[in-house]
């Protein structure tokens, strides 16, 4: 089978590489560089197996994104009855903070 020569990676690339925007369309400034290390991340932590060359690479960047992240919060408004208080969420790193009586946030729970 020939190599597909006539499409780029724009073309193959998921929307988190092809927009400014949140999966809610709020504009997020996280740079495109640092959006392909979210993704090979992710795919990593899928295929490379434990122990192995990749495995090791999939750990340190794990640990370096999580580490350095600079959180894009998608907020998540409970409705009564919610088994989840309200309390936003990092896009990439998935870190919760709750939301307090006096609307801020913070990682602990307060409730
Ligand atoms: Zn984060």
């Amino acid at each position: 089978m020939a190599a597909d020569t006539t499409t780029t990676w724009r073309d193959r690339a998921p929307i988190m590489l092809q927009t400014d925007a949140d999966p809610d369309g709020q504009p997020c400034a996280t740079p495109v560089d640092r959006r392909w290390l979210w993704r090979l991340e992710s795919a990593l932590a899928i295929s490379a197996r434990s122990g192995s060359v990749l495995g090791d690479l999939s750990r340190d960047l794990s640990q370096y994104l999580n580490e350095s992240c600079e959180h894009h919060w998608r907020v998540y408004d409970a409705d009564p009855g919610d088994d989840i208080a309200s309390h936003r969420q990092c896009l990439w790193c998935s870190f919760p903070e709750w939301k307090n009586a006096d609307g801020s946030y913070s990682a602990d729970v307060t409730a």
